[in-house]
């Protein structure tokens, strides 16, 4: 496999729906054989950028390219090389897992020995086997985004797009699922998989886009991209409580020094990480306070992504619409806790 080679290829990519500029101009550039991970809130533009690669849209500037192919002039040759799964799923619900990917294999032009040889080589990759023989509507979700992932791959496309492939999923689904896209990228495979969650994209992505208004906003790998954002945050445990020792802190964090109820644990955000742990417990010798622990802690993928876009990672729980309420009465009550305040302040 030649990494040099692009298999995914864009440059200033543009899509208006109407009033709305979907992508303003998207440059990628995917080496075979890695996984590029695209990330960004709600309607950032990923989707439209996932269906034009896949020739479901056409782009109203730029050009792509996918497998050598150019995406609108070269629609069926792009076709016949990618493998694609959607979150609303294709399969037939009234089929057994096997019979689906016979059927696909059929569809796509295997004779019905190869399809059969290929549907139960799949089926056990995927652990499967078990369930091969019941109807897919009987499926837990997770079963069912392996079997469209297997659909997706039965005629060993090179490329393959994954939109949002884990999304729902319970945990051990999740990294059931990750086994998976990891053994086929291990087999040669150039993924291009969308992602509202950074934890994802941090264990699967080679590199990572963050798309944002139809633009990108920054590309990197992971540890790229977190060491943009700068930043880490200190966490600090003293043998003791000693008053006023945050003092010794000065000049070392970038922001307010935060003491928990018993004295011991300090927090604050760092500006970096390199050498701070060293120069924390340099500065309480100084003044005779005993450390039982320094902790630098680099900035999340989370972090990455707040600090881009301004928003909450995508795979953040939904807030309840809150209840209108009347007013309340302003009431006398305790400080509020201040962990609980340090948690807001140090993020
Ligand atoms: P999500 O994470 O919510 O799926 P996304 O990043 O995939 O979002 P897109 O679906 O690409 O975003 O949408 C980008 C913008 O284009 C949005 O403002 C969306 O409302 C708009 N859009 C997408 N498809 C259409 C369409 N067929 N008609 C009109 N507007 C559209």
């Amino acid at each position: 496999m030649d990494r040099n080679r692009n298999m995914i290829e864009a440059e200033g990519l543009t899509k208006r729906y109407g009033e709305t500029q979907a992508l303003a101009g998207i440059d990628l550039a995917v080496p075979a054989g890695t996984v590029l991970g695209v990330l960004g809130p709600n309607g950032a533009g990923k989707t439209t950028a996932v269906r034009i690669l896949t020739t479901l849209a056409t782009p109203d500037g730029g050009r792509a390219r996918v497998a050598g192919f150019d995406v609108v002039r070269q629609a069926g040759q792009v076709r016949r090389r990618i493998g694609v799964t959607a979150q609303d799923a294709t399969l037939d619900e009234m089929l057994t897992g096997r019979q689906n990917l016979v059927m696909v294999g059929e569809l796509s032009g295997l004779r019905r020995r190869e399809a059969e040889a290929r549907a139960t080589d799949l089926l056990e990759r995927f652990t499967l086997t078990d369930a091969a023989g019941r109807q897919i509507k009987g499926y837990s979700g997770g079963m069912r985004r392996r079997l469209d992932l297997a659909a997706s791959i039965v005629t060993r496309p090179p490329v393959l797009f994954l939109d949002e492939p884990t999304t729902g999923l319970d945990p051990v689904s999740r990294q059931r699922m990750w086994e998976v896209i990891r053994e086929l990228v291990a087999g040669g495979s150039t993924l291009l998989l969308t992602t509202q969650y950074l934890d994802e994209a941090d264990a699967l992505a080679d590199r990572i886009v963050v798309i944002d208004h139809g633009r990108i906003i920054a590309d990197g790998t992971a540890s790229e991209l977190k060491a943009a954002t700068g930043g880490a945050r200190l966490e600090v445990t003293l043998a003791e409580p000693r008053p006023g020792a945050e003092a010794a802190l000065d000049g070392l964090v970038s922001g307010p020094v935060d003491v928990s109820r018993d004295g011991v644990r300090l927090r604050a955000a760092v500006r970096s990480g390199s050498g701070v742990a060293s120069a924390v417990i340099r500065a309480f010798d100084a003044v005779g306070v005993l450390v039982d622990d320094v902790a630098v802690h680099p900035p999340s993928l989370d972090d990455v992504f707040f600090s881009l876009t301004g928003a909450p990672a995508p795979g953040a729980e939904p807030q309840p619409e809150p209840e209108p309420q009347p007013e309340p009465e302003p009431q006398p009550g305790p400080d509020p806790d201040p962990d609980h305040v340090l948690e807001g302040a140090v993020r």
